[in-house]
């Protein structure tokens, strides 16, 4: 089934460069970017897009890195697109990541781990919004 799923490049990722290498990854792969902005998060913005992990803890310095620089946000589609997105990242914590997979690659450590996808249709539907209107997605 042709789908919809939400990629962010994450601060560490942008400010180490890799926003372009992973871009290609994604393209080489299959994904076409139906929308695609670079922003910077406020702390209060990340805690509401976050707010699944709100009794995590983790949470406040999750939401405190991912506010803490620029980052691209894309809309990716391809056929199975959540799964297989998921699968191109690799594992959360970059040393139990697949070699080959974006983590096992650009990330630097399980909070600083380079992008974030969509787990489920029911978090495309809550996140894909977040971020852009239906007028902004191709
Ligand atoms: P994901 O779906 O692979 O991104 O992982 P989760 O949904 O479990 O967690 C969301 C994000 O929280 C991860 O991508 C990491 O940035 C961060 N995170 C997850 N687990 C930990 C942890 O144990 N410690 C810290 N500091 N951050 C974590």
């Amino acid at each position: 089934m042709l789908e919809k799923t939400l990629s962010i490049i994450k601060p560490d990722a942008v400010k180490a460069g890799y926003s372009g290498k992973i871009i290609a990854i994604l393209e080489e792969n299959g994904f076409e970017i139906k929308a695609m902005k670079k922003i910077k998060l406020t702390k209060k913005q990340a805690e509401g897009f976050y707010i699944v992990h709100k009794d995590r803890p983790f949470y406040d310095s999750l939401t405190t890195f991912m506010s803490s620089g620029s980052i691209i946000v894309m809309v990716l589609e391809k056929e199975n697109a959540i799964a297989d997105y998921r699968e191109l990242m690799g594992a959360t914590d970059p040393s139990n990541a697949k070699p080959g997979t974006i983590r096992a690659l650009y990330a630097k450590n399980i909070e600083e781990n380079a992008v974030h996808g969509s787990d489920s249709k029911e978090s495309t539907d809550f996140e894909i919004p977040y971020f852009f209107s239906a007028l902004e997605i191709l």
